[in-house]
């Protein structure tokens, strides 16, 4: 019998010794490094089944995460692109607009030289206009020149029509030249022309001087509105966009769409407004007070007048191709995130009743099914295990062997059915015989079990095994073929404390031969002894 159990529990499987023979030094140092804490990634992955689901539910949302942002920062870029766009149109007009002006002011100039010399006035009517207007023709969307005199009479005109009984003293750009000699070069507001039919202009002018330094009249250019008019309307600002040119005091020259009160009226108290009259330049997004879209505003002053351009593509318009791209990308991400998220899942589970499966089948391989103990496979690991704790931690380690008196007899007598109800009801008298989580009760083999008692003194484990022998004496279980009259136990104990040299099996040998000599002793009794190692394994007595 102890040689039988010396085998048992020292000799590896084949598959153990051929895994030490092949098994290369450089593959097991590759694996330390691969896996980290000794544990594979695979075995990681199989310890935590779900781990499979949420690191696919990761990164997923990481990889959703990133397209997001990757459109967030699409959309941004669409907007600063629009800007950019709006900025250059925006500079481009300003610069058409400050030109012009420089060439009205210029002509300007040419005429308030030529009305101040007086023998200007003492030239024939169409030598002195030609001269006074010749570079003023010159200027396009010119709706009029004109030389007014102290009264706001019209002293000289371009097309050489005097219209006498108009005065244009009320007019500001004749106010403004007439208060203040230092005016300089005066932009009016919009008015109907009463000396052209009405038409929508504003009036470029500049004071004349009399001789002695006292004001002595205007020079005037009339500008037809058409002229900002056709500048805005070559500008594509998309279906729902906008441009307008508007004077510093709110007052509109002209805007695409139509501004709801019209050209000339004055938009100073609209929240935009006031925004753009705040700085020179600026860009903002607002929704107009007029049709509630809204708008990328982007504007500029005109430089040394009073003129302000503005261009304002619709927020739809400039991210309409944008929302197309980010929707596909959008149901795209939505619709692989999702099912990589669900194949994860998928997996974990699979995974999960696939570990599930292997404890319950790693769990069958250890069970012995008749009555539920552990079986021998899984005793001879524990017993092992337990041994060099033992050793390392030089903690006593003690084991118990049962034999089942006279059990053959027993199924002689009861037949084997009675046996295998005995065998399962004695199974559990020994298990609950000893308490501590660490302790382990095993069958060995046929009407045989054994305990590990780990961490247990020889006069503990006697105890132990005392108690568990009168536990199944109590139990009484009538046994004909027994002295006793009921079933009982035989128990060898063997302890060391702590092991000195030998193995686990040679400690199970020694509780082996113990309980033999319980046998030969009568049965229904234990016998204990201090193991003391290999020499005092050699001095037990063979096994019966
Ligand atoms: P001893 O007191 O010396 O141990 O006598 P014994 O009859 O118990 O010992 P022996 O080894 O001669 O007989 C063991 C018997 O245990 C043989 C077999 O009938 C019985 N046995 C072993 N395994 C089972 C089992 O699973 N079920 C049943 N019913 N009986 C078993
Ligand atoms: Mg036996
Ligand atoms: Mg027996």
């Amino acid at each position: 019998m102890a040689d039988r159990i010396q085998e048992s529990v020292q000799e590896p499987s084949a598959c153990v010794r051929a895994r030490r023979v092949f098994a290369p030094g450089w593959r097991l140092r590759a694996r330390r490094w691969v896996f980290a804490g000794g544990k594979s990634v695979t075995g990681l992955i199989g310890g935590h089944p779900f781990f499979t689901g949420w690191a696919g539910t990761i990164i997923a949302t990481a990889m959703a995460a990133l397209t997001y942002a990757a459109l967030y920062e699409g959309r941004a870029e669409e907007l600063r692109h629009a800007v950019e766009n709006s900025s250059n149109i925006v500079r481009i007009v300003t610069s058409d607009i400050a030109r012009n002006v420089e060439l009205y002011d210029l002509s300007l100039r040419a005429v308030v030289s030529g009305a101040q010399q007086p023998q200007t006035w003492e030239l024939p009517a169409t030598l002195r206009q030609r001269m006074l207007f010749d570079r003023a023709t010159a200027a396009s969307f010119l709706g009029g020149a004109y030389v007014l005199d102290a009264q706001g009479h019209v002293k000289a005109s371009q097309s050489g029509v005097l219209t006498p009984g108009v005065s244009l003293a009320d007019r500001d750009y004749f106010v403004a030249q007439q208060r203040d000699p230092h005016a300089g070069l005066f932009i009016s507001k919009p008015y109907r022309s009463r000396l052209r039919q009405g038409v929508l202009s504003i009036a470029l002018s500049r004071r004349i001087d009399a001789p002695d330094g006292t004001f002595a009249g205007a020079a005037l250019l009339g500008v037809r509105l058409e002229y900002f008019e056709q500048l805005i309307d070559r500008i594509d600002v998309g279906q729902r966009g906008g441009v307008f040119i508007i004077m510093q005091d709110g007052t509109l020259l002209a805007s695409k769409p139509m501004m709801p009160l019209g050209i000339g009226a004055n938009y100073a108290s609209w929240h935009n407004y006031k925004i753009i009259s705040r700085h020179d330049t600026g860009t903002f997004t607002a929704h107009s007070e007029a049709d509630g879209v809204l708008r990328v505003y982007t504007y500029a002053h005109v430089d040394n007048t009073p003129i302000i351009v503005g261009v304002a593509p619709a927020v739809d318009d400039i991210l309409a191709g944008w929302r197309r791209r980010a929707s596909i990308a959008l149901a795209m991400t939505t619709m692989f995130g999702g099912a990589w998220v669900a194949v994860s899942w998928i997996l974990a589970f699979v995974l999960r009743d696939k570990v599930l499966a292997q404890a319950a089948l790693q769990r069958l391989a250890l069970t012995d099914p008749l009555t539920g103990l552990a079986n021998r496979r899984a005793l001879d690991e524990r017993l092992n295990s337990e041994w060099r704790r033992a050793v390392r931690l030089q903690q006593p380690l003690a084991v118990l062997f049962l034999d089942i008196d006279h059990f053959k007899l027993f199924n002689d007598t009861y037949g084997h059915g009675a046996g295998d109800e005995v065998l399962a009801l004695v199974a559990e008298r020994i298990a609950s015989g000893s308490r501590r989580a660490v302790d382990m009760t095993a069958r060995y083999g046929g009407e045989e079990f054994a305990v590990v008692l780990p961490g247990t003194p020889l006069a503990g484990a006697q105890k132990i095994a005392e108690k568990i022998r009168r536990r199944v004496e109590s139990a009484n279980l009538s046994h004909s073929g027994s002295r006793y009259g009921r079933v009982t136990v035989s128990v060898g104990c063997a302890s060391c404390e702590p092991p000195v040299g030998g193995s686990a099996a040679q400690l199970l040998a020694a509780a082996d031969v113990l309980l033999y000599e319980a046998k030969s002793a009568g049965r229904n009794q234990v016998h204990a002894k201090e193991w003391t190692g290999e020499a005092g394994a050699a001095n037990a007595p063979p096994a019966a």
